[in-house]
């Protein structure tokens, strides 16, 4: 059953995507269809749109789980992390929804799969648009000492995913920085 919610169709915008450019490439489309334009990503305008709940619980041993459901779609993450790391959580998962995988249920970290690696680059996609990465990494240059901890804060990510990202783009410069 589908249910239709904000008059588009739940999974509209899910056809199944194949590769991690692709991922991207929705990640793209996704931050363009809500008109988001600047850090940090609004998660919560996006799930609130999509008709998908979120909520946090204490739990042991996962970040997180998405009940994917047709009629009431639900992101759980983990209230005993931190809120940058339950926003990638959120974003992850957002990854299954609009790369349209198929599974009910999502418990994460999952075990390594095509499907979990492009939830993954989606999610650092959404929340660390390369374009909006480059601008300000720039924009900071003069500040090499603090730019990784003032870049993480602006995109409201953790300071982990943020230089993952930093080297994935290969924007050079001192990534690490002194403690
Ligand atoms: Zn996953």
């Amino acid at each position: 059953m589908r249910l239709a919610i904000g008059g588009a169709e739940i999974g509209e915008m899910a056809p199944r995507v194949k590769s991690s450019s692709a991922a991207a490439r929705r990640a793209a489309e996704v931050l363009k269809r809500f008109d988001v334009d600047a850090p940090p990503v609004a998660l919560e305008g996006i799930c609130r749109a999509e008709g998908i709940a979120v909520c946090a619980r204490p739990f042991d041993y996962v970040a997180g789980v998405f009940i994917n459901d047709d009629v009431f779609p639900v992101i759980v993450v983990n209230s005993r992390e931190r809120r940058a790391r339950q926003r990638f959580t959120i974003a992850h998962e957002l990854g299954h929804y609009f790369l349209g995988h198929r599974r009910k249920s999502f418990a994460e970290p999952a075990t390594d799969s095509r499907q979990e690696r492009d939830a993954q680059r989606f999610a650092a996609c959404l929340l660390m648009p390369a374009a909006w990465v480059r601008q300000y990494w720039r924009a900071y240059k003069a500040n090499v000492e603090n730019r990784l901890s003032i870049l993480a804060a602006l995109f409201d990510v953790s300071r982990a995913a943020l230089e993952l990202r930093v080297k994935e783009l290969a924007l050079g410069g001192r990534v690490r920085e002194k403690r």
